[in-house]
C-alpha cells in the first residue's frame, strides 16, 4: 500500500520560508470606502465598511483581504 506522506511542510509554495502565510488576497477598488463581506460563503463574514483616511489601503480585519486604492483614482 503507497501512501503519500501527508507533509504539511512541503516548499512547493514558499521554500526558504514554509511558515509563510499565503498571500491575503488584494482588491483593486476606486474609492477610499470600501465595504467587505468576505465574499459570501462560507468564508464570508458580517459586512463591514472601511475608510482609508489618508492612506490608499486597508484590511480587511475579518478576512485579510487588502483593498488597495486603483492608481489614478480620483480619490480627491
Ligand atoms: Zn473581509
Amino acid at each position: 500500500m503507497s501512501k503519500l506522506p501527508n507533509n504539511p511542510r512541503t516548499d512547493q509554495m514558499t521554500p526558504g520560508d514554509p511558515d509563510a502565510l499565503p498571500a491575503p488576497e488584494v482588491i483593486s477598488v476606486t474609492t477610499h470606502k470600501v465595504k467587505c463581506d468576505g465574499g459570501g460563503g462560507a468564508l464570508g463574514h458580517p459586512a463591514v465598511w472601511y475608510e482609508m483616511g489618508e492612506e490608499n489601503f486597508v484590511e480587511c480585519l475579518y478576512c485579510d483581504r487588502r483593498f488597495v486604492l486603483a492608481e489614478g483614482a480620483g480619490g480627491h
